[in-house]
């Protein structure tokens, strides 16, 4: 392919969707900002180019879940607001702060710790708060939130910029999880106006991610987080959660390529791949393709059904899938060719395999699955800025570590 990258397996990423979803749910939740989530290397995505194409699209900031993504887009020269979604260990709140990130606090040693490091930075920095509404997962008890307050405006290098939660079942479809919804809603309402009782007024509170952006219009407040609706997937397990018609579909921004590597024809009965699980049900083409459970196609998959896309037609895998590579039954016909196309995740001709469609098979969710493409799998990056492919260049081998044959 001339620029390093020779594997016949990769991912797309169409920036342009991205940009466009970002835009839709922009006007969605306006005139509430929009937080693009570009933490895990942006759902898989990549996440410096997708913070570009999100801000690009209107998003107000980013979010993180670690100090060092949001080191990331700093090195890459993003200079866009960054929220860390997590209090940072102690020791990283030094490097949080000389990064311009935006931390996320809920202990007193983290607002100590941050106010040292923007005093030995000289640096004013903002910070946000965050209140355990009943996720459970981090944040302060709605009762500790007025002395962590105090404690941030007694120090003059810090900002109280932010107020936030995090809902546990915005994504659900149960009545209980309406009243849950509302019940962490009211819960932060009312941290939010004991602190501004107490004269402590932040610029932003905020609650909702792609769920309860789209569901729950209450809960948009001056910002929402939204994550996995920028990469084109709706929320939701039990049920999508479905955009309002106005605002029209999302597109899909990661697609997943292979070519067929070679093509033998098999007699109904023979078995392929480990175990020779599946007997042939029919004399077929069976093509062997360049990706596999490394790349993050999981194993589970054949047993659960899965199928590939080939000259715009669904096969089915054809045996296990191994680590680097899988089998697909391609029936009587018509034969495949080695260097066709194959499409695992995305769209071909009139047939088209989401991320959804994975999840559901594997009985997780489509955050999962798109997390879950492996790094050695190259990102083709269409429209957009910047170079079309993310290569990586390997330093030289030295002579004296090659292998020696004789
Ligand atoms: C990951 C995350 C989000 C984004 O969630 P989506 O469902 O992908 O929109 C928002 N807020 C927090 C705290 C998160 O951890």
């Amino acid at each position: 392919m001339g620029d390093g990258t020779v594997r016949p397996a990769w991912a797309e990423i169409d920036l342009g969707a991205l940009s466009r979803n970002t835009a839709k749910l922009v006007a969605l939740v306006s005139p509430a900002a929009l937080c693009a989530v570009v933490k895990a290397d942006g759902y898989g995505h990549g996440a410096v180019r997708c913070a570009s194409a999100a801000l690009a699209g209107g998003a107000a900031g980013l979010a993180v879940a670690l100090v060092e993504e949001g080191i990331e887009l700093r090195e890459a020269g993003i200079t866009a607001p960054v929220l860390v979604l997590s209090e940072p260990p102690y020791d990283a709140l030094d490097t949080a702060v000389a990064g311009g990130l935006t931390p996320t606090l809920y202990s007193e040693g983290g607002v100590v710790r941050t106010a040292a490091a923007a005093r030995a930075l000289g640096r004013r920095v903002p910070v946000h708060l965050k209140v355990d509404t009943g996720m459970h997962r981090v944040g302060a008890d709605p009762s500790e939130v007025g002395d962590l307050a105090r404690a941030v405006s007694a120090e003059p290098m810090l900002t109280l910029e932010g107020v936030w939660t995090h809902l546990a079942v915005a994504d659900g479809s149960a009545s209980k999880d309406a009243e849950f919804t509302e019940l962490q809603l009211d819960r932060l309402g009312d941290a939010v106006s004991a602190l501004e009782q107490s004269g402590a007024t932040p610029a932003l509170v905020h609650a909702a991610n792609s769920a309860a952006a789209i569901a729950y219009p209450a809960s948009r407040m001056d910002m929402v987080r939204c994550g996995i609706t920028l990469y084109g997937e709706l929320p939701g397990d039990a049920r999508v959660i479905e955009l309002p018609e106005s605002i029209g579909t999302l597109e899909p921004v990661m697609s997943l390529h292979a070519k067929v590597a070679s093509v033998r024809e098999l007699r109904a009965g023979d078995r392929v791949s480990y175990g020779l699980l599946r007997p042939l049900p029919t004399d077929a083409f069976v093509a062997t393709i360049p990706i596999g459970y490394a790349d993050g196609v999981p194993r589970k998959l054949f047993e659960a059904g899965f199928q590939v896309l080939i000259g715009g037609r669904r096969y089915p895998i054809a045996g296990t899938i191994t680590m680097d590579q899988l089998m697909v039954d391609c029936g009587g016909g018509p034969p495949p060719t080695p260097g066709d196309d194959v499409v695992l995740l995305g769209r071909q001709l009139d047939e088209e395999i989401t991320a959804r469609e994975w999840a559901d098979l594997l009985g997780t969710i489509s955050y999962e699955i798109l997390c879950g493409i492996g790094r050695r799998v190259p990102r083709v990056y269409l429209g957009g800025p910047g170079p079309d492919r993310d290569v990586t260049t390997a330093p030289p081998i030295a002579q004296d570590r090659l292998f020696r044959w004789n």
